[in-house]
């Protein structure tokens, strides 16, 4: 096919535009795929959730879990995040996917609580979410089917949702504190105006961005200056801040003596599916 493209461009002469339109017509039917395969994914539940252990640096005990969407087609590959979120951001359905997370985290995390592990499950949330949906009554019902206290729910929010400042953002985030769910800014150092919003929103935690943690490794000591100054900017201001993206030992002990709070990397674990994720809990 793509040889017969470029066949019939060449002697058109204009092989350029020929190969540009070939590749996107490849990445439309992609993305048309992806879509079509979105709509019908949440009734033929295909959807998973796994989950990221966070630990708490000092002592390395599992604090908290990170619920990360896995969208496993019926006949097909496993398809990432990063390629169908974008997606479902663009057509709307993130907000009754994303209902659907808050939901089936909440329930899972009720789950652990009776089995005794008090742990704080997190939830990565979109901006459509606060846009179109209504945030606050998606996690009332999920907080109320599940019995989850509001104390055991924590919000990721990237800068780019705080960027929007819109009175419904403000007036959400203000009724979910009032509940007792917590606020974290995901990937924080990498969007923009990191700081004036951090007065408005009153989050509770700072997730240093992976690509700052990277950089530890390096043995430079420019390279840690951010990460000490995002956690010293945490401190003054009250709150935690959790490393994502930690790989190396080297780095978990450099992070400590920065004196940050949490991590969560593939150095302790990937993000696991609920019942690998169960049994830490048993190995412990
Ligand atoms: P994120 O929220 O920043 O999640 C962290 C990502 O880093 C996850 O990728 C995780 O698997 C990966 N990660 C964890 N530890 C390490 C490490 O040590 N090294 C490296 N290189 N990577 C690590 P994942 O699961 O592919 O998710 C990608 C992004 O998709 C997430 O970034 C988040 O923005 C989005 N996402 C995932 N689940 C949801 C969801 O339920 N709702 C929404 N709106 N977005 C989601
Ligand atoms: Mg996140
Ligand atoms: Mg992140
Ligand atoms: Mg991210």
């Amino acid at each position: 096919k793509a040889d017969t493209a470029m066949y019939a461009a060449k002697n058109e002469g204009r092989n350029t535009f020929r190969f540009f339109s070939h590749d996107m017509n490849l990445a439309s039917i992609e993305r048309m795929n992806i879509e079509n395969g979105l709509r019908a994914a949440l009734k033929q539940n295909e959807f998973r959730l796994h989950y990221q252990p966070q630990y708490s640096i000092r002592d390395n005990r599992i604090i908290g879990a990170e619920a990360l969407l896995r969208w496993q087609p019926k006949n097909g590959a496993m398809i990432p995040p990063a390629k169908f979120i974008p997606i479902a951001e663009d057509n709307g359905l993130i907000v009754p996917i994303g209902d659907w997370v808050l939901r089936e985290a909440c329930r899972q995390n009720r789950v652990w609580h009776d089995a005794g592990y008090k742990l704080l499950v997190t939830v990565n949330i979109s901006a459509l979410q606060f846009k179109r949906g209504n945030l606050l009554e998606s996690v009332k019902s999920a907080l109320s089917e599940s019995g989850l206290a509001a104390e055991y729910l924590e919000l990721e929010l990237t800068e780019s949702v705080l960027m929007f400042d819109t009175a419904t953002v403000i007036q959400q985030i203000a009724a979910l504190k009032a509940l007792g769910v917590s606020f974290a800014i995901d990937d924080f150092g990498t969007g923009y105006s990191s700081l004036s919003y951090l007065k408005r929103f009153a989050v509770n935690k700072l997730k240093i961005d992976q690509s700052f943690i990277q950089d530890l490794s390096s043995g430079k000591a420019e390279d840690a200056a951010i990460v000490q100054a995002i956690v010293q900017l945490g401190d003054t201001l009250g709150l935690l801040t959790l490393a994502e993206g930690v790989e190396t030992q080297e780095q978990a002990e450099r992070l400590h003596q920065l004196g940050c709070h949490k991590a969560q990397g593939f150095y302790w674990n990937q993000p696991l599916p609920p019942d690998e994720f169960g049994a830490l809990f048993d190995a412990d």
